[in-house]
This record gives C-alpha cells, structure tokens and sequence, in this order.
C-alpha cells in the first residue's frame, strides 16, 4: 500500500492517497467582500427582503461569514473562528481559522474576508421620510367648526393608541395631521390602526363613519388602496341641550351601532328613546354653559318659587315628579324665557 502521489506507505489511504495528500485538496472558499446594508436612520439591518431592527451586530456578522463559507464537496463538516479588524467603521478585515472534517481526519486552514457596512434606508424609514400613508381618518363637523375640545380628544384618542403600538411596530405612525373644512385629516401609516381609530372617535361622538377606497398603485403584485374613513360629528354632543318639536331634552347618550339617541326630557326628567333618522331636525340650543343656579323663594308640594337670576323676578315652576330641592338654590337652564328645573344630579352634570 502506497500513496499514488507522493509514494509513501502510510497505514492507511484515502482514495489512494496518504494523509497529507487527501488533504490538500479538502478546502473551503470563502467569498469576498461581505456587504452588510444598514439603516442610516434607524440601524436596522437588511436580511434578504426584510430588515431587523435593532440588530445584534455580532451575530449577524457571524451569520453573514458562515454564509459566505462555500466547502469542498468532501468537507463534512466545518467550524470557524474569527478575528475581527477594523480597518474604519465601515469596513472590518476578518481573519479566520477554519476547522474541516472528512473521513475523520481534522485540517485546519486560515482564511480571510472583508466586511463592509453599506448605508441604506429601511422600509419603515423610507416610508417616514416619504409622507407614506395607507388611510386617512377625516373628522367633520355637521356645522361650522369642530371645537378645540373636540379636536384635542380627537388628537388624545389618535396619539395614545399611536404610542400603545409602536413600542413595537415602528410601521404605525400618523404620517401628518391637517385642520381641513373645519375638522381634520389624519394621514396614517397603517390601515388596520385607522379602521379602528376611526371607530373609537364615532362611538366618542356619537357620529357616523363613511368609508371609501381609491386604488393608488401596486406593490409585490399585489393592488394598493388608499382607504378613507370620514367621521361625521353629530351636531350634538353628551350633555348637550336640544329642542325637538316643542320640548327640550339633554343629551344622555349616544348609541352608535344602533343609531338611537337617549335624550331626558327636561321638564320631567324621563327618559326617551329617538331613532337618530327620526329626529333629522333637532336643534342644539347649548351646552353645559347653559346651566345656571336660581335661589329658592318658596316651595310646597306641587310648586316651586325661584329667583330668575337674569331679573329677579319670582318664577313659579311645577315640581317634576320626585323632584327634591336640597340646600337654597335649584340648578336651573333658561330657553326662549322659560325657566326649566334640572333634575339630575349635579355631580353627573357633565357625564350624564
Ligand atoms: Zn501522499
Ligand atoms: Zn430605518
């Protein structure tokens, strides 16, 4: 028994050949540079078609050389170890000691590589920086104006949901806000979080959502649309006094999905239930400003005698039924000169 290269006679051969000879030609190849593209904004990492954010540089770094590692058909099996340079911030020199297997025998053999860090821009920074948006959520008043009031909650219910989200999806952001016909536009990032967001600002307000979606484009094969949902604030709001057909009534509450609208009537305390389309022409006449307090002159059981705090003249006004004064004054609202009674209680004024 003799090596067919070199013509020793070792105790054993590998295909004819003696150790050293069999293995000269186990080898690995390892490709050069190694390009690794990051994002100058945010440092995520591009994998294939994704990019990792907040990346472990080290791992990826040690991914990327295995990768780049091509063995020779009659290694078994490898393993490295790496040696890292850097030569600048953007490019490391890799010095590596690489352990091959075949036939059990062991060779090691040095190579080296190049990594350079390539800048790059993320989908999710891309999409920021381009004004990139999937829905817009409209907000619009029946009349006039929204309120500061009612935009601030828009803006609380919009950013709080906003944050919630993007401690973990960065993809979820509000693109750019504009004050429009009185209300406002919210271009978004994410059509799911609208679709939602515009939900929660209808059932706030009580108002009505209209959707539309136009096709803006194609991505991955796929047909892209631009989604908008308009929420129309009603005229009236929780806690609001209105005028239907001869009678006041406050506004309680505001069903959404059934579309009906709790009102209590004011001057007897009860309640009603209205089909919002039933009532198209309700008029708003005022808001919690509206409630005034009146001092108490006298009472029995039916009636009650008041000071009307813009005259001072004496009013006499029927009790409602179960009405109870307490203390000197009585919480009152005045509409086209006539002093009603409030009944419910003065600690829920506001959330009735
Ligand atoms: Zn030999
Ligand atoms: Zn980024």
């Amino acid at each position: 028994m003799f090596c067919v290269e070199c013509g020793k006679e070792p105790d054993e051969l590998y295909d004819g050949l003696c150790e050293d000879c069999y293995l000269k030609d186990v080898d690995v190849k390892v490709s050069s540079p190694i390009d690794i593209e990051v994002c100058t904004t945010c440092g995520a990492v591009r994998e294939a078609h994704r990019w990792i954010e907040r990346p472990d540089m080290d791992s990826i770094m040690l991914k990327r050389i295995e990768d780049s590692i091509e063995p020779s058909f009659d290694v078994d099996r490898y393993s490295f170890m790496a040696d890292f340079y850097e030569e600048d911030p953007r490019n490391i020199h890799v010095e590596l000691d690489v352990e091959l297997k075949s036939r059990g025998l062991i060779k090691h053999t040095d190579k080296e590589t190049k990594i350079i860090f390539k800048s790059g821009q993320c989908k999710v920074c891309s999409r920021i920086h381009g004004h990139y948006y999937e829905a817009i959520i409209q907000v619009r008043p029946t009349k006039k104006s929204m309120t500061d009031e009612q935009k601030q909650a828009v803006h609380d219910i919009i950013n709080k949901e906003v944050e919630v989200k993007r401690g973990d999806e960065r993809s979820i952001f509000v693109t750019s806000m504009e004050e429009k016909h009185g209300g406002l536009d919210y271009y978004m990032s994410d059509n799911g979080v609208s679709k939602k967001l515009a939900k929660r600002i209808s059932e706030y307000f009580g108002g009505e959502i209209t959707v539309s979606s136009k096709l803006a484009g194609r991505e991955d094969g796929r047909n892209i649309y631009k989604v908008t949902y308009s929420v129309r604030i009603p005229a009236y709001e929780r806690g609001d006094f209105v005028y239907h057909q001869g009678t006041v009534y406050r506004v309680k509450e505001i069903r959404t999905s059934s579309g009906h609208l709790i009102l209590i009537e004011v001057k007897t305390g009860k309640t009603v239930t209205f089909d919002k389309r039933d009532i198209e022409d309700i008029k708003v006449i005022g808001g919690q400003d509206m409630v005034k307090k009146s001092v108490i002159v006298s009472e029995d059981e039916q009636e009650i005698k008041v000071l009307d705090p813009d005259d001072y003249k004496t009013k006499t006004l029927v009790k409602p039924e179960g009405y109870v004064t307490k203390g000197d004054t009585v919480r009152i609202i005045k509409y086209m000169d006539k002093i009603m009674l409030l009944t419910e209680e003065e600690s829920n004024s506001k959330d009735i």
